[in-house]
Protein backbone atom coordinates (compact mmCIF):
# COMPACT_ATOMS: atom_id res chain seq x y z
CA UNK A 1 0.00 0.00 0.00
CA UNK A 2 0.87 3.76 -0.40
CA UNK A 3 1.87 6.03 1.97
CA UNK A 4 1.35 9.78 1.63
CA UNK A 5 4.57 11.50 2.04
CA UNK A 6 3.29 13.25 5.16
CA UNK A 7 3.20 10.13 6.83
CA UNK A 8 5.59 7.08 8.71
CA UNK A 9 5.24 4.01 6.86
CA UNK A 10 5.08 1.49 9.76
CA UNK A 11 8.06 -0.63 7.46
CA UNK A 12 10.39 0.23 5.88
CA UNK A 13 12.35 -2.91 3.82
CA UNK A 14 16.28 -2.09 3.16
CA UNK A 15 17.68 -4.26 0.31
CA UNK A 16 21.59 -3.56 -0.51
CA UNK A 17 22.61 -5.03 -3.52
CA UNK A 18 25.08 -5.59 -6.09
CA UNK A 19 24.68 -6.76 -9.51
CA UNK A 20 21.66 -8.37 -8.62
CA UNK A 21 19.32 -7.68 -11.97
CA UNK A 22 17.40 -10.55 -12.54
CA UNK A 23 16.36 -11.06 -9.24
CA UNK A 24 14.99 -7.32 -8.10
CA UNK A 25 11.82 -7.97 -10.28
CA UNK A 26 10.86 -11.20 -8.97
CA UNK A 27 11.70 -9.79 -5.01
CA UNK A 28 9.60 -6.57 -5.42
CA UNK A 29 6.64 -8.03 -6.94
CA UNK A 30 6.36 -10.27 -3.88
CA UNK A 31 7.34 -8.12 -1.39
CA UNK A 32 4.26 -5.98 -2.36
CA UNK A 33 2.09 -8.97 -2.86
CA UNK A 34 3.22 -9.73 1.06
CA UNK A 35 2.88 -6.07 2.41
CA UNK A 36 -0.48 -5.38 0.52
CA UNK A 37 -1.63 -8.34 1.90
CA UNK A 38 -1.35 -7.73 5.47
CA UNK A 39 -2.21 -3.61 4.56
CA UNK A 40 1.40 -2.24 5.63
CA UNK A 41 2.08 1.32 4.86
CA UNK A 42 5.73 0.30 3.85
CA UNK A 43 9.04 1.60 1.46
CA UNK A 44 11.48 -0.19 0.14
CA UNK A 45 14.89 1.39 0.18
CA UNK A 46 17.06 -0.24 -3.12
CA UNK A 47 20.61 0.71 -2.42
CA UNK A 48 22.82 -0.20 -5.51
CA UNK A 49 26.30 -0.56 -3.97
CA UNK A 50 27.57 0.30 -7.55
CA UNK A 51 26.43 -2.52 -9.65
CA UNK A 52 28.12 -2.74 -12.79
CA UNK A 53 25.09 -4.62 -14.35
CA UNK A 54 21.56 -3.40 -15.42
CA UNK A 55 20.10 -3.20 -11.67
CA UNK A 56 20.19 0.50 -11.37
CA UNK A 57 17.75 0.55 -14.77
CA UNK A 58 15.62 -1.76 -13.04
CA UNK A 59 15.14 -0.02 -9.98
CA UNK A 60 14.74 3.09 -11.34
CA UNK A 61 11.92 0.98 -13.74
CA UNK A 62 10.50 -0.55 -10.47
CA UNK A 63 10.30 3.06 -8.45
CA UNK A 64 8.36 4.28 -11.56
CA UNK A 65 6.20 1.19 -11.17
CA UNK A 66 5.73 0.64 -7.49
CA UNK A 67 5.36 4.19 -5.65
CA UNK A 68 6.40 2.36 -2.98
CA UNK A 69 10.10 1.68 -4.24
CA UNK A 70 13.09 3.91 -3.23
CA UNK A 71 16.57 3.93 -4.95
CA UNK A 72 19.98 4.74 -3.96
CA UNK A 73 23.10 4.33 -5.66
CA UNK A 74 26.70 4.54 -5.06
CA UNK A 75 29.01 5.93 -6.90
CA UNK A 76 31.22 2.57 -7.09
CA UNK A 77 30.97 -0.63 -5.01
CA UNK A 78 31.39 0.08 -1.63
CA UNK A 79 30.32 -3.15 0.42
CA UNK A 80 27.27 -4.27 1.76
CA UNK A 81 27.52 -2.14 5.48
CA UNK A 82 28.07 0.95 3.61
CA UNK A 83 24.82 0.36 1.30
CA UNK A 84 23.04 -0.89 4.96
CA UNK A 85 24.23 2.29 6.00
CA UNK A 86 22.52 4.57 3.69
CA UNK A 87 19.66 2.25 3.57
CA UNK A 88 19.56 3.03 7.78
CA UNK A 89 19.71 6.68 7.03
CA UNK A 90 16.97 7.00 4.76
CA UNK A 91 14.28 4.52 6.26
CA UNK A 92 11.56 6.54 8.28
CA UNK A 93 9.40 3.12 8.77
CA UNK A 94 8.30 2.36 12.53
CA UNK A 95 9.71 -1.36 11.81
CA UNK A 96 12.93 -1.63 9.89
CA UNK A 97 13.30 -5.07 7.83
CA UNK A 98 16.67 -5.86 6.17
CA UNK A 99 16.68 -8.80 3.27
CA UNK A 100 19.11 -9.73 0.47
CA UNK A 101 18.85 -9.03 -2.99
CA UNK A 102 18.92 -12.70 -4.04
CA UNK A 103 16.21 -13.87 -3.49
CA UNK A 104 17.38 -16.16 -0.78
CA UNK A 105 15.77 -14.59 1.85
CA UNK A 106 11.62 -15.14 1.30
CA UNK A 107 9.31 -11.71 2.02
CA UNK A 108 7.09 -14.40 3.14
CA UNK A 109 8.98 -13.92 6.64
CA UNK A 110 8.57 -10.16 6.79
CA UNK A 111 4.79 -10.40 8.61
CA UNK A 112 5.91 -12.49 11.76
CA UNK A 113 9.08 -10.64 11.87
CA UNK A 114 7.40 -7.38 12.15
CA UNK A 115 4.97 -8.49 14.39
CA UNK A 116 8.04 -9.76 16.82
CA UNK A 117 8.52 -6.21 16.54
CA UNK A 118 6.20 -4.52 16.62
CA UNK A 119 3.51 -6.62 18.98
CA UNK A 120 4.09 -7.73 22.94
CA UNK A 121 7.01 -9.29 22.50
CA UNK A 122 8.61 -6.03 21.89
CA UNK A 123 11.82 -7.25 20.41
CA UNK A 124 14.43 -4.74 20.10
CA UNK A 125 16.13 -6.57 17.14
CA UNK A 126 15.13 -10.06 15.97
CA UNK A 127 17.77 -12.18 13.51
CA UNK A 128 17.06 -14.48 11.09
CA UNK A 129 18.36 -18.09 11.60
CA UNK A 130 18.70 -19.87 8.33
CA UNK A 131 18.20 -23.62 10.13
CA UNK A 132 18.03 -25.34 6.49
CA UNK A 133 20.34 -23.93 4.61
CA UNK A 134 20.80 -24.11 0.35
CA UNK A 135 24.46 -22.97 0.42
CA UNK A 136 27.65 -25.08 -0.15
CA UNK A 137 28.28 -27.56 3.06
CA UNK A 138 32.27 -27.44 2.58
CA UNK A 139 32.93 -23.53 2.11
CA UNK A 140 29.88 -21.94 3.83
CA UNK A 141 27.31 -23.95 6.16
CA UNK A 142 30.44 -25.85 8.26
CA UNK A 143 32.76 -22.94 8.51
CA UNK A 144 29.38 -20.81 9.55
CA UNK A 145 28.41 -23.02 12.21
CA UNK A 146 31.87 -22.79 13.69
CA UNK A 147 32.33 -19.55 13.05
CA UNK A 148 28.91 -18.31 15.30
CA UNK A 149 30.15 -20.60 18.21
CA UNK A 150 32.94 -18.42 18.22
CA UNK A 151 30.83 -15.11 18.00
CA UNK A 152 28.26 -16.81 20.63
CA UNK A 153 31.07 -17.55 22.71
CA UNK A 154 33.14 -14.36 23.27
CA UNK A 155 30.09 -11.89 22.90
CA UNK A 156 27.54 -13.69 24.55
CA UNK A 157 24.56 -13.02 22.53
CA UNK A 158 22.85 -16.28 22.28
CA UNK A 159 22.20 -16.05 18.19
CA UNK A 160 22.54 -19.32 15.65
CA UNK A 161 23.02 -17.49 12.93
CA UNK A 162 24.41 -13.83 13.64
CA UNK A 163 25.36 -13.09 9.91
CA UNK A 164 21.36 -13.31 8.43
CA UNK A 165 20.70 -11.28 5.60
CA UNK A 166 17.21 -11.16 7.06
CA UNK A 167 16.64 -9.36 10.80
CA UNK A 168 13.95 -6.95 11.63
CA UNK A 169 14.51 -4.08 13.76
CA UNK A 170 12.75 -0.98 15.86
CA UNK A 171 13.42 2.02 14.45
CA UNK A 172 15.24 3.32 17.29
CA UNK A 173 17.59 0.80 16.81
CA UNK A 174 19.14 1.43 13.46
CA UNK A 175 19.31 4.92 14.48
CA UNK A 176 21.28 4.77 17.38
CA UNK A 177 24.09 2.28 15.78
CA UNK A 178 26.51 3.20 13.05
CA UNK A 179 27.18 -0.07 10.61
CA UNK A 180 30.82 0.58 9.00
CA UNK A 181 33.60 -1.31 7.42
CA UNK A 182 32.02 -4.91 7.18
CA UNK A 183 30.81 -4.76 10.51
CA UNK A 184 27.31 -5.91 9.01
CA UNK A 185 28.31 -9.25 10.47
CA UNK A 186 27.83 -7.97 13.49
CA UNK A 187 25.01 -5.59 14.00
CA UNK A 188 23.47 -7.55 16.89
CA UNK A 189 26.61 -7.08 19.07
CA UNK A 190 26.21 -3.06 17.83
CA UNK A 191 22.80 -3.03 19.42
CA UNK A 192 23.88 -4.42 22.25
CA UNK A 193 26.71 -2.50 23.10
CA UNK A 194 24.23 0.31 22.17
CA UNK A 195 21.98 -0.93 25.03
CA UNK A 196 19.22 -2.63 23.46
CA UNK A 197 18.71 -6.56 25.20
CA UNK A 198 15.96 -7.61 23.69
CA UNK A 199 17.36 -9.30 20.84
CA UNK A 200 15.63 -12.50 19.27
CA UNK A 201 15.85 -15.19 16.75
CA UNK A 202 13.09 -16.67 14.25
CA UNK A 203 13.79 -19.67 11.97
CA UNK A 204 13.60 -18.90 8.52
CA UNK A 205 13.05 -20.59 5.09
CA UNK A 206 16.24 -19.98 3.08
CA UNK A 207 16.29 -20.81 -0.76
CA UNK A 208 19.65 -21.16 -2.97
CA UNK A 209 20.66 -18.67 -5.12
CA UNK A 210 18.87 -18.40 -8.10
CA UNK A 211 20.35 -16.00 -10.43
CA UNK A 212 23.99 -14.70 -9.97
CA UNK A 213 26.78 -15.81 -7.76
CA UNK A 214 27.56 -15.25 -4.20
CA UNK A 215 29.46 -11.76 -3.38
CA UNK A 216 31.55 -12.97 -0.55
CA UNK A 217 34.32 -15.88 -0.75
CA UNK A 218 36.33 -17.87 2.14
CA UNK A 219 37.97 -14.92 3.18
CA UNK A 220 34.29 -13.62 4.80
CA UNK A 221 35.75 -15.83 7.93
CA UNK A 222 39.17 -14.41 8.72
CA UNK A 223 37.75 -10.73 8.36
CA UNK A 224 34.62 -11.51 10.21
CA UNK A 225 37.07 -12.60 12.64
CA UNK A 226 39.11 -10.10 12.77
CA UNK A 227 36.40 -7.69 12.87
CA UNK A 228 34.85 -9.71 16.04
CA UNK A 229 38.52 -8.76 18.12
CA UNK A 230 37.75 -5.31 16.45
CA UNK A 231 34.55 -4.77 17.76
CA UNK A 232 35.21 -6.36 21.16
CA UNK A 233 38.26 -4.25 22.12
CA UNK A 234 36.32 -1.36 20.58
CA UNK A 235 33.31 -1.30 22.58
CA UNK A 236 35.49 -2.20 25.95
CA UNK A 237 38.32 0.17 25.76
CA UNK A 238 37.31 1.83 22.88
CA UNK A 239 36.74 5.44 25.37
CA UNK A 240 39.57 4.67 27.46
CA UNK A 241 42.44 2.95 25.40
CA UNK A 242 45.04 3.32 28.39
CA UNK A 243 43.47 1.01 30.27
CA UNK A 244 44.32 -1.90 27.99
CA UNK A 245 47.59 -0.49 26.88
CA UNK A 246 48.69 1.15 30.53
CA UNK A 247 47.89 -2.71 31.93
CA UNK A 248 49.55 -4.73 29.09
CA UNK A 249 52.81 -1.91 29.10
CA UNK A 250 52.84 -2.16 33.08
CA UNK A 251 52.75 -5.91 33.19
CA UNK A 252 55.53 -6.29 30.23
CA UNK A 253 57.98 -3.34 31.57
CA UNK A 254 57.60 -4.99 35.64
CA UNK A 255 58.60 -8.93 33.58
CA UNK A 256 61.87 -6.94 31.76
CA UNK A 257 62.66 -5.53 34.98
CA UNK A 258 62.68 -8.45 37.05
CA UNK A 259 65.41 -10.27 34.67
CA UNK A 260 67.33 -6.83 35.27
CA UNK A 261 67.14 -7.07 38.93
CA UNK A 262 68.16 -11.06 38.25
CA UNK A 263 70.86 -10.11 36.02
CA UNK A 264 72.28 -7.39 38.51
CA UNK A 265 72.25 -9.30 41.31
CA UNK A 266 73.94 -12.51 39.48
CA UNK A 267 76.62 -9.63 38.00
CA UNK A 268 77.31 -8.60 41.55
CA UNK A 269 77.49 -12.66 42.42
CA UNK A 270 79.80 -13.09 39.94
CA UNK A 271 81.13 -10.25 39.07
CA UNK A 272 83.81 -10.33 35.98
CA UNK A 273 83.31 -13.80 35.17
CA UNK A 274 79.69 -13.02 34.54
CA UNK A 275 79.11 -12.66 30.51
CA UNK A 276 76.35 -10.19 30.60
CA UNK A 277 75.33 -10.21 26.76
CA UNK A 278 75.55 -14.36 26.59
CA UNK A 279 72.61 -14.22 29.13
CA UNK A 280 69.06 -15.09 27.32
CA UNK A 281 67.52 -13.34 30.44
CA UNK A 282 69.60 -10.28 29.26
CA UNK A 283 67.51 -9.92 25.84
CA UNK A 284 64.23 -10.70 27.72
CA UNK A 285 64.91 -8.30 29.82
CA UNK A 286 65.69 -5.62 26.62
CA UNK A 287 62.51 -6.20 24.65
CA UNK A 288 60.01 -6.72 27.58
CA UNK A 289 61.17 -2.83 28.67
CA UNK A 290 60.48 -1.96 25.48
CA UNK A 291 57.47 -3.41 24.31
CA UNK A 292 56.70 -2.00 27.81
CA UNK A 293 57.56 1.32 27.03
CA UNK A 294 56.01 1.25 23.38
CA UNK A 295 52.45 -0.22 24.39
CA UNK A 296 52.29 2.93 27.12
CA UNK A 297 53.31 5.27 24.41
CA UNK A 298 50.74 3.41 22.37
CA UNK A 299 47.99 4.33 25.12
CA UNK A 300 48.84 7.58 24.89
CA UNK A 301 48.24 8.26 21.44
CA UNK A 302 45.15 6.45 21.61
CA UNK A 303 44.23 8.62 24.71
CA UNK A 304 44.88 11.71 22.02
CA UNK A 305 42.43 10.19 19.18
CA UNK A 306 39.65 9.23 21.12
CA UNK A 307 39.92 12.79 22.81
CA UNK A 308 39.43 14.36 19.50
CA UNK A 309 36.77 11.90 18.49
CA UNK A 310 34.02 13.97 17.38
CA UNK A 311 31.59 10.74 18.97
CA UNK A 312 33.27 10.95 22.37
CA UNK A 313 30.24 12.50 24.28
CA UNK A 314 27.48 10.98 22.37
CA UNK A 315 25.09 8.91 24.56
CA UNK A 316 21.88 7.51 23.59
CA UNK A 317 19.19 9.00 25.62
CA UNK A 318 16.35 6.69 26.51
CA UNK A 319 13.86 9.48 28.24
CA UNK A 320 13.71 12.53 30.03
CA UNK A 321 11.37 13.82 32.20
CA UNK A 322 10.48 17.65 33.31
N1 LIG B 1 26.03 -7.09 -1.51
C1 LIG B 1 26.23 -5.71 -1.59
N2 LIG B 1 27.50 -5.25 -1.75
C2 LIG B 1 28.59 -6.08 -1.86
C3 LIG B 1 28.37 -7.47 -1.75
C4 LIG B 1 27.08 -7.93 -1.57
O1 LIG B 1 25.28 -4.94 -1.51
O2 LIG B 1 29.71 -5.58 -2.02
C5 LIG B 1 24.65 -7.60 -1.35
C6 LIG B 1 24.25 -8.66 -2.35
O3 LIG B 1 23.80 -8.09 -3.56
C7 LIG B 1 23.16 -9.39 -1.61
C8 LIG B 1 23.62 -9.32 -0.16
O4 LIG B 1 24.58 -8.26 -0.10
O5 LIG B 1 21.92 -8.72 -1.73
C9 LIG B 1 24.25 -10.64 0.30
O6 LIG B 1 25.26 -11.04 -0.62
P1 LIG B 1 25.41 -12.54 -1.11
O7 LIG B 1 24.08 -13.10 -1.46
O8 LIG B 1 26.44 -12.56 -2.18
O9 LIG B 1 25.97 -13.24 0.19
P2 LIG B 1 25.74 -14.75 0.65
O10 LIG B 1 24.29 -15.07 0.50
O11 LIG B 1 26.60 -15.57 -0.24
O12 LIG B 1 26.18 -14.75 2.08
MG1 LIG C 1 22.94 -14.68 -0.86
Amino acid sequence: MYFSTLMHPCLSIVIPLFNEEESLPELVEWIDRVCSAHSYTYEVIMVDDGSTDRSWSVVRQLSQQYPSVRGIRFQRNYGKSPALYMGFRAAEGDVVITMDADLQDSPDEIPELYDMVKGEEGYDLVSGWKKVRYDNALTKNLPSKLYNAVNRSMTGIKLHDMNCGLKAYKRKVIKSIEVYGEMHRFIPVLAKHAGFKKIGEKVVQHRPRKYGTSKFGWERFINGFLDLLTIQFTSRFGKKPMHFFGVLGAFTFLAGFVFVVMLIIDKLRFGADFGLTNKPAFYIALTSMIMGTLFFLSGFVAELVVRNAADRNHYIVEEETN
